[in-house]
């Protein structure tokens, strides 16, 4: 059972009693109010946690004994970046998995044209990765996923079935949008927080000391940073013996319906 409902049939009971013991004893009004704002506290977090997988089932990452790590960019296609990092993958010979935003597809289909045609892993990451994409009705969130793969169908024939949520925010009008258009839920593991990276060897140093075989490692294709330190990161991979797969193939899912 997802922990939301474990949550709210938790919360249910408690407040349940509390109005059961109001007839014998007198409840104070604070003891609702703690009750209230712990729920509250705790939607929240489930809100913004994706791994905690809250609101819906959610895959962070492969076995804990596996060999293979999988790159993640999310956020393009972006001109002049996504080709740098196509460039870089091509030279490297390996495969990664692009989260890519609706309305770029529709302005940039060669370049998702490329990603596929390198081999890398085509999904859906909403259409356009407004800062509240979450707080729309279920059915504009509904729209911006099939407006997504719709767009990636014109462009290559193929339709998504993994979806990351913009920010990694879940709610159940999204939950409802994903578990409506059969989309799977793709998390990561390790999170690079390449967009806010000042220093690019810092980012390295991290990125390096942390991942692990299994991982889904995020990063963003519109970021300097992670253009110039993925050729040692994937050097740094390999010489560890771990293999850089897609998502697809990490997770032992079908990307495509
Ligand atoms: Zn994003």
């Amino acid at each position: 059972m997802l922990k939301n409902r474990i949550v709210n049939i938790v919360f249910l009971l408690i407040v349940i009693s509390l109005m059961i013991t109001d007839n014998f004893a007198e409840v104070p009004a604070w003891a609702y109010i703690i009750v209230l704002l712990a729920y509250t506290a705790i939607q929240a977090y489930g809100s913004i946690v994706l791994s905690a997988e809250f609101f819906v089932d959610v895959l962070s990452s492969g076995k804990h004994n596996s060999k293979d790590v999988a790159l993640t960019f999310d956020d393009g296609p972006v001109p002049g970046k996504t080709e740098s990092i196509l460039d870089i993958l091509e030279r490297y010979e390996v495969r990664a998995s692009f989260f890519c935003i609706g309305n770029r597809v529709k302005a940039h289909p060669q370049i998702v044209r490329r990603i596929h045609e390198q081999g890398h892993l085509v999904a859906n990451h909403s259409y356009f990765h407004g800062k509240l994409f979450d707080l729309q009705t279920p059915g504009a969130i509904a729209s911006e996923l099939e407006d997504t793969n719709a767009v990636i169908f014109e462009t290559l024939g193929l339709k998504p079935q993994f979806f990351r949520p913009p920010y990694g925010v879940t709610n159940p009008m999204v939950a409802a949008a994903i578990r409506d258009g059969g989309f799977k839920t793709i998390g990561w593991s390790l999170r690079s927080f390449d967009t806010v990276a000042k220093d690019a060897e810092k980012l390295l140093t991290k990125v390096k000391s942390r991942v692990k075989g299994g991982d889904i490692v995020l990063f963003h294709d519109f970021s300097d940073a992670t253009i110039s330190i993925l050729p040692d990161f994937i050097e740094h991979i390999q010489k560890s013996g771990l293999r850089i797969v897609r998502v697809d193939e990490l997770l032992n899912e079908k990307a495509y319906a």
